[in-house]
C-alpha cells in the first residue's frame, strides 16, 4: 500500500492540472463565496487564496518595499486583494500584464494593484486562473460593442454560455475572435436564454448568417 502522504500528494497534484488544463480552455472553478468580502449580485468567483502583496514605494531616500498580507479574490470582473493594511479592487480590464515568478505573479496594472503577490499554495494555479479571467473580461467588453437592442444576452448567461464551449467555436474550436450567436434568430423567435446562445468565431457567424 502507498503511504497517505503520497496519495494525498498525488492527489492534489492532479487536481492541480485539472484546473490548469481547464483554465488553458477558458473554463474557470466558480466557487461559493465564504470569504469575507461582498460581490455583487451576479459577479462570479473563480479564485480565493491567502496571498502577501509586495510593492515598491518611490521615495526621495529610495525605494522602499511595502508589503500586505491577506486574501486575494479572483472574479470574472475584479481582483480583490483585502488585507488590514491595504484593501483593493481591479477591474480585471485594467490588468495589462501577469507574469508568474517563483513563488507568485507580478501584475501590472493601468489603475491599481501593480506589484507583486505571493501565494499560498501554488502560484501556477492562481496565476492561470487570474490571466485566463483577465481574457475573458476583454473579450466580454468586446462583444458588449457589437451588441444591437433587443438582442442583449445577460452577463451571467455570456458567462454559462462561455463555460459551456470551453472558450471555443461551437464549429471550428477556434478561440479566436468569438461571438455570442443566437442558436435561432432573435428576429425569427429565438430568445436570450442560455439555451438558445452558442459561442462562434466571426467566420462561423458569417458562415451561419448567409445560410438562414
Ligand atoms: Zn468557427
Amino acid at each position: 500500500m502507498l503511504p497517505a502522504e503520497f496519495v494525498a500528494y498525488v492527489q492534489s497534484e492532479i487536481l492541480v492540472l485539472r484546473i490548469l488544463a481547464n483554465a488553458a480552455n477558458g473554463i474557470l472553478p466558480s466557487l461559493k463565496n465564504n470569504s469575507t468580502v461582498e460581490l455583487r449580485a451576479g459577479e462570479i468567483l473563480h479564485h480565493v487564496e491567502e496571498s502577501i502583496f509586495r510593492t515598491t514605494k518611490m521615495l526621495k531616500s529610495g525605494p522602499r518595499v511595502e508589503s500586505f498580507q491577506g486574501v486575494c479574490l479572483v472574479t470574472d470582473s475584479r481582483f480583490i486583494f483585502c488585507s488590514a493594511g491595504k484593501t483593493f479592487t481591479v477591474n480585471l480590464r485594467n490588468i495589462i500584464g501577469c507574469l508568474p515568478n517563483t513563488f507568485g505573479v507580478e501584475i501590472r496594472s493601468s489603475a491599481k494593484g501593480a506589484g507583486e503577490y505571493l501565494f499560498r499554495g501554488n502560484p501556477a494555479v492562481a496565476t492561470a486562473i487570474l490571466r485566463t479571467a483577465v481574457g475573458r473580461a476583454n473579450q466580454t467588453i468586446v462583444q458588449k460593442i457589437t451588441e444591437l437592442p433587443g438582442r442583449h444576452i445577460a452577463r451571467d448567461v455570456r458567462q454559462r454560455v462561455w463555460q459551456a464551449y470551453g472558450g471555443r467555436c461551437a464549429d471550428c474550436k477556434s478561440d479566436q475572435y468569438l461571438e455570442y450567436d443566437h442558436i435561432i434568430p432573435v428576429a425569427k423567435g429565438g430568445s436570450n436564454d442560455e439555451r438558445n446562445v452558442q459561442l462562434l468565431c466571426r467566420k462561423c457567424n458569417l458562415v451561419k448568417s448567409d445560410r438562414i
